[in-house]
């Protein structure tokens, strides 16, 4: 009996032992873009805490951590869609963000009202046009993207993609379904070609005439024509960035996050703490958008010169959590209306 004893006692010591705090943080993240791991090795060099990253899409990771449970070695699960960490947060993935985690001069507009999410930079789903062929004064709205005007010239990757739902969902949480519906439908009678490839595609099919107009991230712009390759610099120039619904009766243009959330059952949560601290504070936010050319969560840090010169906007002050909530009946829309 008393060895037992000895023996569980001892059982329950090196689990404990497992789930210890470790000079580590891990990360399951949704990003796919290379500032990303100079960021994780500043933060290594500051601080000698290693980073180590899961990569894959926001799904995947939110299944992955239902699945691990209280054995995930997950600390924090990275995205770059409100809507999945909404679905994270539904899944019971991920507990509260301390408030000492996030940076004070973080944007108070972009933070989750319930603080189940630090935002680390946000970017608006745009409209680029060609310079041959579109005149600035013909734009104007979304809406406006599903006149027949447009037919035969929108360029626009394919309903599967997150960027897209949250950009439907915002349509949804903003106009209603009824009108969403008959605007996908306008929406999809003006393709230029079936939905496919990324939102870099749909720019380089502009500089083919393969079409005259496109809605991609704002972001992608700054990487094409901060790009190392001819076409791509070539892609990034044939266009001109527009901002949609910016009249001053009009809700502005759609945004979305890329956030961090803690993981419910985060084994280096201190560690955790400290990367978020880290990502949001001026210094890490300089690297984002100096790199990324996404837009700065830190209403102290100025986005980059290229970013910048495409001027000031207004942002859609829609709860980001509705990007979430209103999910399943954009999807629905995509398929009733048969935007691929
Ligand atoms: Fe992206």
């Amino acid at each position: 009996m008393r060895n037992l004893l000895f023996f569980m006692s001892l059982l329950i010591c090196s689990c404990s032992m497992n789930r210890e705090e470790r000079n580590e943080v891990n990360l399951y993240s949704q990003r796919h873009y290379s500032v990303d791991e100079l960021q994780y090795k500043n933060f290594t060099d500051k601080t000698g805490i290693k980073v180590n990253v899961v990569k894959a899409n926001a799904d995947e990771l939110i299944e992955r951590l239902k699945n691990e449970g209280a054995n995930s070695p997950a600390d924090l699960f990275v995205t770059v869609d409100a809507g999945k960490l909404y679905n994270a947060r539904q899944s019971g993935v991920l507990q509260q963000v301390p408030s000492k985690a996030i940076n004070k001069d973080i944007r108070k507009d972009l933070l989750d009202s319930d603080s189940y999410w630090a935002p680390i930079t946000y970017r608006s789903r745009i409209i680029v046009y060609s310079n041959e062929r579109v005149q600035k004064s013909e734009l104007s709205t979304y809406e406006d993207l599903a006149n027949p005007k447009w037919k035969k010239r929108l360029l626009v990757r394919s309903s599967s993609n997150a960027y897209n739902q949250a950009l439907m969902s915002s349509i949804v949480a903003n106009l209603g379904s009824d009108a969403t519906e008959k605007w996908s439908s306008g929406i999809v009678a003006n393709f230029a070609r079936d939905p496919k490839g990324s939102d870099r595609d749909q720019v380089k099919a502009i500089a083919a005439g393969q079409g005259d107009l496109a809605i991609v991230n704002s972001y992608y712009i700054g990487l094409l024509l901060a790009s190392e390759k001819e076409e791509e610099i070539k892609a990034g120039n044939s266009v001109s960035v527009f901002f949609p619904n910016q009249g001053a009766e009009n809700r502005g243009s759609h945004v979305n996050i890329s956030a961090i959330g803690l993981t419910k059952n985060s084994p280096n949560r201190e560690n955790a703490i400290k990367l978020i601290e880290y990502l949001t504070s001026e210094e890490a936010q300089k690297v984002y958008v100096n790199n990324s050319y996404e837009y700065p969560a830190n209403s102290l840090v100025q986005p980059s010169e290229i970013v910048k010169s495409w001027g000031e906007f207004k942002i859609d002050k829609l709860n980001l959590n509705a990007l979430g909530e209103y999910r399943p009946e954009a999807i629905k829309i995509f398929d009733k209306t048969g935007w691929k």
